[in-house]
């Protein structure tokens, strides 16, 4: 027989080979390419042999297929909406290293992973799993409504910060379980929400399995293996897991469905949520997304009542959302005669918090010393050398480092332009913010969590744990302390440099910037002293920061949708980036405008197309980056487009790497 496959390339067509033996559809095997040896997978098959000449397959992987018909389906949607090589979306959606043989062998998985942290610290530091508490009648309501969904619905939850979604998630998963039906919940990044999967695995001792990047190979595999033979119906992981090879699939969870961490920024370039909803439908089975922050295209569905929406406006136990403040910083600046990093407010409220030995969280979206080194004479900037941006200063390992290909070089104490002495630093990040606090308040006990303290999960674990105990009395962090932990004793949050975000180049900046500041302001108060939130701005009436302080999702939503609908851009049209790349700055720029005329030649009057441009990051680690936006009415013609753009990329072998198609992109830096 014959059979088409699918290599492992980035390739849209398929290859017809030899096959000795009838081979299932998602079958893998090995086959000669140009003069190598490749992996595919088996999509179809026929009796007749085409007219040209045909090569056999060199060897079967897996004669039955890993992938479930269900998987297998999906894989062919993702293919297909993000125009992306069917092979390598299959090859995506199975764990590495992975093949029949395992299941052979009595189809037994390892033994369930131990939660993360329990066998490095104990249970020093952890959260309990709250007893079943008395549900709000909001966590009753949202509770009965995906109780009753019956076959394929999506229901967008959208709960205040401290509403109780994960208690909802549990006492559904029990439900669906009882009725001998799984459950996939997907978190952003499992390391940010250790409770959510813990509490699982208390609740649901044996039967949760845990899929994310960093178990090693073997864990990753003997997960999949006991969710394969069913011992696991109930699912926790990131991104990836969305291919969880679960069967009687009821509810798939997408939590903080925001998050920008769902969509995978490398071939197969998919977005876990909105793949989790076409495995829902695939499955007739329930999904929710749940969020305080509903993301504009969430929110958009549940308005025009393609999703359902639910709400939880109160905080649990009735506690108060907390009191937001702005500070505007060029008053600050005015008043001190310069600069100042903390404004009188902020200084005051931790003074207040240390002496009544309450916590406080300061949060700076920046890790490092400084953000640049300036020479005051001629305003020289130390850059890295493979990218288009500039060196940011460590200052405990006395560095300048590029955040983007990791280059590391001293610093000099002249100016290598001018000689000069006046090297400045400008714009402090995390390292600096934690230096400035332990001058003021020397005898506070200050930890610090971003990328540079937290190497491993552990360490992170250690300093959330410490600050917990109430060993620590203000942790300053990066984005990574906003999300979804549960601190009680916290009262004070500070946000610094809350404008940096609102400065990108990137259409969905208020967005970010407005989700942020909810779900930090979010972890004030969550115990029963009231919460204060304290925003630093030099920009304090724009429109992001006045909503923030009301914490009214749905007057931002109506904010923001003026400026997408007038822009064009989504929820309400239908989006593409194409990234053009190239070592040569010169060849890059003119594969853009080959790009760009190809795309010119075959749009309807209806699209409009941006560019091409230098991407707003124009070099990274050596690559220049052009860029292409393609807005469309239609999603059908924007498809279309793109489907003709793959054909002309694969024809003219210009390379799926040099010429990257990006569906409903997130970032467009
Ligand atoms: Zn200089
Ligand atoms: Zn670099």
């Amino acid at each position: 027989m014959y059979v088409d496959v699918a290599v492992c390339l980035p390739l849209s067509r398929t290859f017809v080979y030899k096959a000795e033996e009838q081979l299932e559809s998602g079958s893998r095997v090995l086959v000669p390419f140009r003069k190598r040896e490749i992996e595919g997978f088996v999509i179809g098959s026929r009796n007749e042999a085409p007219d040209i000449e045909i090569h056999p397959i060199t060897r079967v992987i897996d004669s039955s297929p890993l992938l479930r018909p269900e998987i297998f389906e999906l894989c062919r949607w993702i293919s297909k909406y993000y125009v992306s090589p069917l092979g390598e979306v299959l090859k995506a959606a199975l764990p590495p290293g992975i093949s029949a043989r395992h299941i052979g062998r009595g189809g037994q998985g390892g033994r369930p992973l131990v939660p993360l942290h329990s066998g490095v610290q104990g249970t020093r530091g952890r959260p309990p799993c709250p007893p079943r508490p008395v549900l709000t009648s909001d966590q009753s309501r949202a509770l009965d409504a995906i109780r009753t969904v019956t076959g394929f619905q999506t229901i967008l939850l959208h709960g205040v910060t401290g509403s109780g979604k994960t208690e909802v998630y549990m006492r559904a998963a029990e439900d669906f379980l009882a009725a001998d039906k799984s459950t996939l919940i997907l978190v952003p990044e499992i390391g940010l929400t250790p409770q959510l999967t813990e509490w699982f695995s208390d609740r649901f001792p044996g039967k949760t399995a845990i899929l994310h990047s960093s178990l090693t190979k073997r864990q990753r595999i003997d997960e999949w293996l006991r969710i394969y033979a069913g011992e696991a119906p109930i699912v926790i992981g990131t991104r990836s897991a969305v291919f969880a090879p679960l069967e009687n699939l009821g509810l798939i969870v997408v939590d903080e469905e925001h998050e920008t961490s769902y969509k995978q920024e490398e071939i197969p370039r998919y977005h876990a949520r909105d793949t989790a909803v076409m495995r829902a439908k695939l499955a007739q089975a329930a999904a929710v997304l749940g969020s305080a922050t509903p993301s504009m295209e969430s929110f958009h569905n549940a308005e025009s009542d393609k999703y359902r929406h639910v709400a939880l406006t109160t905080r649990v136990e009735d506690r108060a959302l907390p009191n937001v403040e702005i500070i505007n910083m060029r008053e600050e600046y005015a008043a001190a005669g310069k600069q100042v990093i903390f404004s009188q407010r902020l200084l005051q409220g931790l003074a207040a918090r240390l002496e009544r030995r309450e916590q406080a969280m300061i949060l700076l979206n920046r890790r490092g010393y400084a953000a640049f080194l300036l020479c005051r004479r001629c305003g020289f900037t130390f850059q890295c050398s493979s990218c288009s941006v500039a060196l940011t200063y460590h200052r405990t390992i006395d560095k300048l480092l590029c955040h983007y290909c990791g280059l590391a070089r001293r610093p000099q104490a002249r100016c290598p332009e001018c000689d000069s002495e006046y090297i400045h630093y400008v714009g402090e990040g995390t390292e600096r913010l934690e230096a400035e606090l332990m001058k003021i308040y020397p005898d506070a006990r200050i930890g610090r969590v971003d990328r540079d303290t937290m190497r491993h999960m552990r360490d992170f674990e250690r300093v959330l744990g410490g600050f917990r105990n109430g060993d620590i009395d203000i942790l300053v962090g990066t984005q990574m302390i906003a999300k979804g932990h549960d601190f009680p004793r916290v009262t004070l949050v500070g946000v610094i440099g809350a404008d940096a975000p609102l400065a990108m180049p990137d259409f969905r900046a208020a967005e970010r910037t407005f989700q942020l500041l909810t779900q930090v302001a979010g972890r004030s108060g969550r115990g029963r002293e009231p919460g204060e939130v304290v925003i630093q701005s030099y920009f304090p009436d724009h429109y992001t920061f006045q909503l923030a302080v009301t914490q009214r999702f749905e007057d931002f939503y109506a904010r923001e949708s003026r400026y997408r609908k007038g822009m064009f851009y989504p929820p309400f049209t239908a989006l593409a980036g194409i990234m053009v790349t190239d070592r040569d700055p010169a060849r890059a720029a003119a594969l853009a405008r080959e790009v760009g005329e190809f795309l010119d030649s075959v749009r309807s009057k209806t699209v409009r197309i941006l560019g091409p441009a230098p991407a707003p990051l124009e070099r990274i680690k050596k690559v220049h980056r052009h860029q292409l936006l393609i807005k469309s009415a239609s999603r059908a013609t924007l498809h279309h487009m793109l489907e003709k753009l793959q054909a002309y990329v694969e024809e003219k072998k210009i390379g799926g790497t040099r010429v990257i198609i990006d569906v409903d992109p997130v970032s467009l830096l």
